[in-house]
């Protein structure tokens, strides 16, 4: 198809946005490479509502085409601390995958963000995975991303078609310090976001659970005021 010069010069890019510091800054780096970015939030049942509310105000302060909120339910499947509430969130270091950790949540997440990006004939998905501060999570590591890129190209047309489609995850190896200072480069408040697994209504973190604590650490490492407003 002739889509003409301007059409095709066009990079676009579905960007997974949670509302948190990671993703948000994922699509700080999208925007910053120029990408047209639509995100898209999940609406999963996780214990926090207001980080959709977070993500919605990152996109207002970034910019982005669209904002798409997915509604699934993953409490029917259950066995995460954030998604049943029968299960406590651990407050302080645990061993092994803990079990804030969401059953095959980024391949589920990614799997939905395909799809839209096939229809948009998007050329990336960024995803915020972070195997630094989340080497506990299998879906955040590298050889997970990989692996879904090679799925990615067998799975759609435009895969198969020879126009591949990458999964991007910019943050994959920096430290928390790190996301905070790229973040803070390209001019992006973190006042905005919403880490914590147990925010309140006002999206006041608990400044207790394990993303609280990598989120403060994260600020104190880097040199810079830590914007969260606690409960
Ligand atoms: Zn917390």
């Amino acid at each position: 198809m002739n889509r003409g010069v301007e059409m095709s010069d066009i990079k676009k890019a579905v960007v997974l946005l949670s509302g948190g510091l990671d993703s948000a800054t994922c699509l700080a780096i999208a925007r910053h490479q120029g990408y047209e970015c639509y995100a898209i939030t999940f609406d999963y049942g996780q214990r926090h509502e207001s980080e959709l509310a977070a993500a919605r105000r990152v996109v207002d302060a970034l910019g982005a085409m669209e904002l798409k909120t997915i509604h699934i339910n993953l409490g029917d499947i259950g066995g995460s601390a954030l998604t049943d509430r029968s299960i406590e969130v651990p407050l302080g270091p645990t061993e092994g995958i803990p079990v804030t950790y969401v059953p095959a949540r980024n391949t589920i997440f990614l799997s939905l963000a395909l799809g839209w990006a096939e229809v948009l004939d998007a050329d990336a998905i960024f995803i915020g995975v972070n195997a630094v501060d989340y080497s506990g999570y299998p879906d955040c590591r590298a050889e997970f991303i990989s692996a879904f890129e090679g799925l990615a190209n067998l799975a759609t047309r435009r895969g198969v078609e020879g126009r591949p489609m990458a999964i991007e995850a910019p943050l994959l190896h920096l430290s928390k310090a790190e996301i905070i200072q790229k973040g803070l480069q390209l001019g992006l408040d973190y006042g905005l976001t919403v880490s914590c697994y147990q925010a309140d209504s006002r999206g006041r973190a608990c400044g207790q659970c394990d993303s609280c604590r990598l989120r403060r650490e994260g600020f104190q490492q880097a040199g810079v005021a830590d914007p969260t407003p606690y409960r």
